[in-house]
């Protein structure tokens, strides 16, 4: 089954359950406390919370969402993306348990024709009633695994709406290691959708583990959330994200411009390949949402995703700029699904090619030192965090970068120390503005400068992404 028909599917089923569909949001959540979209839930914050009332009690959405917490995982598990669609239906102080589980599980044995022989479903430890829920649609008791807090439980905010989920898991077989259930093997037992039951408020406790139960809440609602990403794996039987129809285009178009072929390759090679077909996706939609590359906030994450992609494609032996050219192929994919990837074309590539120039420049002196520094570090031993402060601060290396190289090279990094150099550098940065206190201005060491440099044109009118690196 292709990713559009994944899509109308889901959407065709909960339609007919009298669910609105609502738009997803922006990636750029209306959400100070949290720094991307990353769940489907997030615009639907204020509904949960009591702050808003919606037009209609059930909903569901496409939405896009990214997570940081993943980027270490794309390459080397089959199933994490850095940017993927989550489709999910809520309910709203409507229906609750038994409709959210029957549903989902008609969903996934009907209408995506999944083995039932092959699903599993993990439930928190103490939910009874959903196992008993589970075991009604014929889910067999081996096949129903009771997880901690840490695993099946969801909180938001204290006080706020708390409660059990339960996940549906397909068992994609032993090419993908041992048996023993999602709670032995999550490569081999994929995740495909969790349900959230938000049916008490939760008090303040020490921490996301353990905290008291205040009560039921008066409306009970549901969220849920399948990955798109990874029904289109199992359906279209691949092993990793990059060879669903989701992203192969792009492979496709990579492989072009090395003249290999991905799956002939190393291992390591490999794992590149997917690093930057990964990345590139979630840099193209970041921009579409108005994110710009920068040194904090959502615009480093974005400058980490494009400068790792950049530093992949070098390590591939790429040396021509390709970052235009593979969000290119992310718009013509997916732009029919995701308009706004269209609208803003001529944005991303402005914004892909000015960082990929920028980075290219350092990247190459960078990569001077650090070899350096690797040859005369012990193996086993550490790479100076002065060097790893040195690239960060004069070629603009994102530390996570620094670190994957050292830890190629077999070496660790002190990152307190790292950390350490990184807050004198701040200080030292506030107290010199601390002496340009306005109307004190110390024109002095303006003229002086001046006098050095010449003036200074500003560019930042016309130039978007032309902040420092
Ligand atoms: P996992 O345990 O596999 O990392 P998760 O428990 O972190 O997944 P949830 O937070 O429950 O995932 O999100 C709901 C659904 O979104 C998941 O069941 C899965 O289908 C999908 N999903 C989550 N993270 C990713 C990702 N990085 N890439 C693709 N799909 C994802
Ligand atoms: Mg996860
Ligand atoms: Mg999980
Ligand atoms: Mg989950």
């Amino acid at each position: 089954m292709r990713s559009i028909d994944i899509r109308r599917t889901f959407f065709d089923y909960f339609g007919q359950r009298d669910h609105h569909l609502v738009p997803s949001g922006s990636l750029i959540p209306d959400d100070p406390t949290l720094l991307l979209t990353n769940a489907g839930m997030v615009p639907f914050k204020p509904y949960f919370s009591g702050e808003r009332v919606p037009e209609h009690p059930r909903a569901m959405s496409l939405q896009k969402c990214a997570r940081t917490v993943d980027i270490d995982n794309v390459g080397h598990t089959t199933r994490h993306a850095t940017f993927f669609e989550m489709a999910g239906n809520f309910s709203f102080g409507d229906f609750f348990k038994p409709e959210a589980i029957a549903w989902a599980y008609e969903l996934v044995t009907e209408g995506y024709q999944l083995d039932r022989e092959r699903l599993w479903v993990t439930v928190f430890r103490d939910d009874d009633e959903a196992i008993s829920l589970w075991r009604r649609l014929g889910v067999p008791a081996e096949r129903i695994q009771r997880l901690d807090m840490a695993d099946n439980y969801w909180s938001m905010g204290v006080p706020g709406p708390c409660g059990p989920c339960s996940e549906i898991f397909y068992d994609r077989g032993d090419s993908y290691g041992r048996d023993g259930g999602p709670a032995v093997n999550s490569e081999r037992f994929l995740e495909i959708w969790n349900l959230v039951f938000m049916q008490y408020e939760r008090g303040a406790g020490d921490g996301k583990d353990s905290f008291p139960i205040l009560g039921e809440l008066p409306a009970k609602n549901i969220d849920t959330g399948m990955g798109i990403d990874r029904m289109a794996l199992i359906l279209q039987d691949a092993r990793y994200i990059c060879e669903t129809d989701l992203v192969a285009p792009t492979m496709h178009r990579l492989q072009e411009i090395t003249g290999e072929e991905y799956s002939t390759l190393p291992p390591k090679q490999q794992v590149s390949y997917r690093v930057i077909t990964d990345h590139v996706r979630s840099a193209a939609f970041l921009v579409a949402d108005g994110v710009l590359p920068s040194n904090e906030g959502r615009g480093y994450v974005l400058r980490r995703l494009l400068r790792r992609a950049v530093r992949h494609a070098r390590l591939l032996g790429v040396e021509q700029p390709i970052l235009d050219d593979l969000t290119g192929s992310v718009i013509g994919n997916l732009g029919d699904v995701w308009p706004e990837l269209v609208g803003q074309r001529s944005l991303i590539g402005k914004v892909v090619t000015r960082e990929e120039d920028t980075f290219d420049r350092t990247l190459r002196q960078g990569t001077k030192l650090l070899d350096t520094a690797i040859k005369q570090s012990r193996i086993g031993g550490a790479l100076p965090a002065e060097t790893a402060f040195e690239l960060h601060d004069t070629y603009g290396f994102p530390i996570d970068l620094t670190v994957e190289i050292a830890a190629d090279a077999g070496l660790d990094l002190d990152r307190d120390r790292f950390a350490q150099l990184m807050d004198e550098q701040r200080r030292q940065a506030k107290a010199a503005r601390a002496d340009l206190t306005p109307g004190l201005v110390k024109l002095d060491v303006y003229r002086e400068i001046a006098g050095r440099h010449g003036r200074t044109a500003f560019i930042g009118y016309d130039d978007l992404a032309g902040e420092a690196t």
